[in-house]
C-alpha cells in the first residue's frame, strides 16, 4: 500500500480473529525463524510446557514497525482455536476443516463511489 502512495500514518488495520498465544504452541523450527527475522520477537514467545507464539502481537510489531500508528491497528481478539462455534480452526480440526477469508483493499481516488 505504501508503494502505492499510502502513507503509514493514515493506514488503518485489522487484525481478525486468528489462533491466539492460548493455542498456537509452536515448534522449535518456527522459533529459530522467529528469532533469524528479528531477535525483538522472541518477546511474543511465551514458554508453559510447550512454546506458544503471540501471532497477533508478531503482526502488530511489523505493522507498527511501518511506521502504522498505534491507535490505527485493531486487534479482534478472538482465538478461532478457542471458539468452535463461530470460526474453523486447522490447529483444533486438521484437514476436516473450512476455510475463512479476508479481503484488503486501496481506495482508488479516480473510482467512482460504490
Ligand atoms: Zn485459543
Amino acid at each position: 500500500m505504501i508503494s502505492e502512495g499510502a502513507r503509514a500514518e493514515n493506514v488503518i488495520a485489522a487484525l481478525g480473529p486468528c489462533i491466539m498465544p492460548c493455542c498456537f504452541e509452536v515448534r522449535e523450527d518456527f522459533i529459530k525463524e522467529l528469532q533469524s527475522i528479528d531477535g525483538q520477537l522472541m518477546k511474543f514467545i511465551t514458554e508453559r510446557g510447550g512454546h506458544y507464539a503471540d501471532l497477533p502481537g508478531i503482526n502488530k510489531y511489523f505493522l507498527l514497525s511501518s511506521g502504522i500508528r498505534p491507535e490505527n491497528i485493531y486487534v479482534s481478539g478472538e482465538c478461532t482455536c478457542c471458539d468452535e462455534e463461530k470460526y474453523f480452526s486447522h490447529r483444533r480440526d486438521g484437514s476436516r476443516r473450512g476455510t475463512m477469508m479476508s479481503v484488503i483493499g486501496i481506495k482508488n481516488k479516480r473510482s467512482e463511489p460504490l
